[in-house]
């Protein structure tokens, strides 16, 4: 019986993996990875099997019942099966559906965190998601609902948070600020988009909730995340200077 190692890729430059996580695909006998995973962490695997089994919303998806299935089976073939996922495993990944289903199994299994996406963002953008006196909390959100799923109540944390940021949210951003607006987030709390961040095609857009709401997002296509609060006051007002010059993106923000 072989054991699986669920490793956080990181959020996609290949160097921002762990030196753990590295070292057990160098390892693997075979990889599940996820649509987000780049073909250049794959080749730190070049003695494994790859399988492809990530979904991308709208995208062809693989069914998570079936990824289940297919780690387990695994185990009973291989040594060391590794399943790769984007950013952490443990935040928007999905983990613990398949940490329930190879217990249940009886099958070992280990976790390798990863960076998130968040705090590539951050990063890439040189602003602490903590400062003192301005944002002593931190809220990490999906108003994504899988099908079959309760209601969500994501909102009302979110609007109350000092710093907030919104995984796979891109594609409803003038919904979800005009529920932030309802929930008595101002119109003017900065507001930062960062697509792609840690990869070459990153690109990070400023706005405020106002802009958000008259789609500031519109022309983000690739993995983005929403950034919300004073942290991004800055940043936001440089970057809709830079953004308006260049013009490549439609928005409308509001100076404060
Ligand atoms: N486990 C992952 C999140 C998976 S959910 C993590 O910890 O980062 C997928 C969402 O993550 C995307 O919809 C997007 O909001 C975000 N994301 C993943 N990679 C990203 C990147 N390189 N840049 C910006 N957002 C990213």
């Amino acid at each position: 019986m072989g054991k699986v190692y669920l490793i956080g890729a990181g959020p996609g430059a290949a160097d921002l993996i762990t030196l753990r996580g590295a070292d057990l695909l160098k390892r693997a006998d075979i990889v599940f990875y996820d649509a987000l995973v780049q073909a250049e962490m794959l080749e730190l695997a070049p003695g494994a099997k790859q399988v492809a089994v990530g979904k991308r919303c709208s995208r062809i998806s693989t069914d998570q019942r079936f990824t289940n299935r297919n780690l387990v089976e695994a185990a009973a073939k291989y040594d060391i099966v590794v399943r790769l996922k984007g950013g952490d495993p443990m935040l928007f990944g999905r983990a613990q559906e398949e940490i329930e289903a190879l217990e249940s199994a009886g099958v070992a299994y280990e976790i390798v965190p990863g960076i998130t996406s968040a705090l590539a963002a951050t990063a890439e953008l040189g602003v602490s998601l903590t400062e003192r006196g301005v944002s002593r909390s931190v809220v990490f959100a999906t108003p994504r609902v899988g099908e079959g799923e309760d209601v969500s109540d994501w909102a009302p944390a979110v609007a109350r948070a000092d710093t907030a940021v919104l995984y796979m949210a891109i594609g409803q951003a003038v919904e979800i600020a005009g529920i932030l607006e309802a929930q008595g987030m101002p119109l003017s709390t900065p507001v930062v988009l960062v697509e792609n961040a840690s990869l070459p095609a990153s690109r990070h857009v400023g706005s405020t909730l106002r802009g958000l709401k008259d789609g500031a997002a519109r022309g983000l296509s690739g993995p983005a995340l929403l950034l919300f609060g004073d942290v991004f006051r800055k940043r936001a007002h440089a970057l809709i200077g830079r953004e308006l010059m260049t013009g490549d993106v439609p928005l409308q923000a509001a100076p404060r």
